[in-house]
């Protein structure tokens, strides 16, 4: 499943298409939160509705494609509890599995994620980063302020590339 090209979502945005989709809706998506800054501000619980709509008919399982092709951000408390959860002492499993990028950041030494299972499960999920609990953040609260994030998660995530266009569809 994981090296196949014939990956959907169940709401049926094919991962091939999606980043095509989200290049050609760039320039307006970045225009209309430039316009609609205002509205924005007090448009979460709108952006709630949209994620939990296309979540909901949103199958993770069948895409992973987070785990596959985006690096998250690890902190300390991601490694002590990953390592714990492995039985490792942090340093050692900093060692076979992370390495810290050119901002300074903590992240997985390869992709896809070496948690990944070829049934795209987590493998350490009850214990793995925050970064990948909160994953893709349409649920958060000030949604406007990660805009360009937003913009950028939407060639990776039909989820983001939904509650976007459902927001220009809805505010414009
Ligand atoms: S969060 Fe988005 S990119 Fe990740 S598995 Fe779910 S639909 Fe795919
Ligand atoms: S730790 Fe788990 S949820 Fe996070 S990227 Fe790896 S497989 Fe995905």
């Amino acid at each position: 499943m994981r090296e196949s090209v014939f990956i959907f979502c169940s709401n049926m945005i094919d991962l091939v298409q999606l980043p095509k989709l989200a290049k050609q809706a760039r320039p307006e998506s970045i225009l209309f939160f430039k316009k609609n800054k205002k509205k924005l501000t007090d448009a979460d619980r709108l952006v709630h509705e949209l994620h939990d709509k296309y979540s909901s008919e949103t199958d993770c399982l069948l895409c992973a494609n987070c785990c596959r092709t985006l690096g998250p951000r690890i902190t300390d408390k991601d490694v002590s509890a990953m390592a714990k959860s492995l039985r490792m002492k942090p340093s050692a499993f900093y060692n076979s599995y992370l390495r810290t990028d050119e901002d300074g950041d903590m992240v997985f030494q390869s992709l896809p994620c070496p948690f990944l299972m070829s049934d795209n499960y987590c493998m350490i999920y009850e214990n793995r980063p925050k970064a990948c609990r909160e994953y893709p953040h349409t649920d958060r609260k000030k949604f406007y302020q990660i805009a360009n994030l937003s913009i950028q998660n939407a060639a990776t995530c039909s989820v983001v590339y939904q509650v976007i266009e459902g927001l220009k569809e809805k505010l414009h």
